[in-house]
């Protein structure tokens, strides 16, 4: 590491931040879990000590989405990605079709790996403007036969968040919300299926929070291989096979901190605040630009850019010395990127803020 300060930021966009107070805490009891004389790492995942971290991250992730009875939430191995694959090889046929929106990297991949399995309906796509806005829902070529609307809450790389879902779809709306989710509340009611892989705001990588209606499960086509069958897991409790125990433990002491927190509503207000005043430093800069359209700025994945491009290296090398790291945008984009999860701590965002006026001060 070469940050020069006693304390450091991580504005990495995944694996990211995970809280202090859980880190604290795997620490304490990484060499004897909770007096069983054996570490996490070790531990069975047929154990009771295991089966109450299923059973207590599962009601926490329950309660503090609202998530209805009829709902049914696995943790499956994969990440992600893995579940561009399993949507379409789990919710129908070869011979049907989904509607997907293309906002950004994420959405035009799902559709490309989903196109594998069925047939992806581009309903719209921002791709040529740069995924740097999200088309209106009036623009969507929604096909009434599609199998289900495929959409992504917030797209990572580019910082485009869809802050509101269109009011009539009436085929199952599945969601990545895979770096939005637990940054606010969701009605997840209004969807068929939410998936969210742990590495950005439920801890470390390892694991895919998938949430979807008991109506979706029994629709699996006869190769899906059973780890990924969404009604084997869930009749198995996500058990079927040895899931990563300590990506699941980490995740159940996330959760407790964000129940300590406050919970979800105690999130929205913090991002709404924060991204508040970094965009319009930005904004109100002659030096540094963000180009994504203010009504579909993420509030979570901040980018933005310098116009004199030569100055981008010595931005990110004074920024790590001062202790602010991983500002580099995604390599696709370049530029920067500040990933604000629920992880980053207020002053992370205060001390960005003014390294970045700082910054003008000198170069601009
Ligand atoms: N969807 C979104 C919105 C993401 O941000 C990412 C990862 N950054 C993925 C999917 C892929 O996640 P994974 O690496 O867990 O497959």
């Amino acid at each position: 590491m070469n940050a020069t300060t006693e304390r450091v930021f991580y504005f990495g966009a995944g694996p990211a931040a995970i809280p202090a107070p859980v880190k604290q805490r795997v620490q304490a009891e990484i060499m004897d879990y909770r007096g069983t004389g054996i570490s996490i790492m070790e531990l069975g995942h047929r154990s009771d000590a295991f089966l109450e971290i299923v059973a207590s991250s599962t009601a926490r992730l329950r309660a503090l989405l609202a998530v209805p009875e009829d709902y049914r939430i696995l943790f499956l191995p994969g990440g992600a990605r893995a579940q561009f694959s399993l949507i379409p090889m789990n919710l129908c046929t070869s011979d049907a079709s989904a509607d997907y929106l293309v906002s950004g990297h994420w959405s035009a991949m799902a559709a490309r790996e989903g196109g594998r399995y069925l047939h992806a309906n581009v309903v719209a796509s921002s791709e040529s403007d740069g995924f740097n806005c999200i088309p209106p829902v009036a623009d969507w070529q929604l096909d009434s036969k599609a199998a289900y609307v495929y959409l992504t809450s917030n797209e990572t790389i580019k910082g485009v968040e869809l802050h509101e879902l269109p009011g009539d779809v009436d085929r199952p709306v599945v969601c990545d919300m895979t770096s939005s989710l637990m940054t606010r509340p969701v009605d997840v009611a209004r969807y068929g299926l939410i998936f969210a892989a742990t590495q950005k705001n439920l801890g470390t990588a390892g694991l895919c929070v998938v949430i979807l209606h008991r109506e979706l499960l029994d629709r699996s086509r006869p190769e899906t291989p059973s780890i990924f069958n969404y009604s084997a897991q869930s009749g198995a409790d996500s058990l079927l096979n040895t899931p990563p125990v300590i990506s699941w433990y980490i995740t159940d002491l996330v959760l407790q901190w964000l129940e300590d927190e406050g919970g979800l509503n105690a999130m929205a207000a913090r991002h709404r605040e924060r991204s508040g005043k970094l965009y319009s430093v930005i904004d109100s800069s002659g030096l540094f630009f963000n180009p994504v359209s203010p009504d579909c700025r993420s509030r979570i994945n901040i980018s933005f850019d310098i116009h004199n491009v030569d100055l981008r290296d010595i931005f990110l090398c004074e920024a790590e010395a001062a202790g602010l790291l991983a500002l580099k945008g995604h390599q696709s984009v370049g530029g920067f990127r500040a990933s604000l999860y629920n992880a980053m701590p207020d002053e992370g965002v205060e001390v960005l803020i003014d390294f970045i006026k700082s910054f003008e001060v000198r170069y601009g």
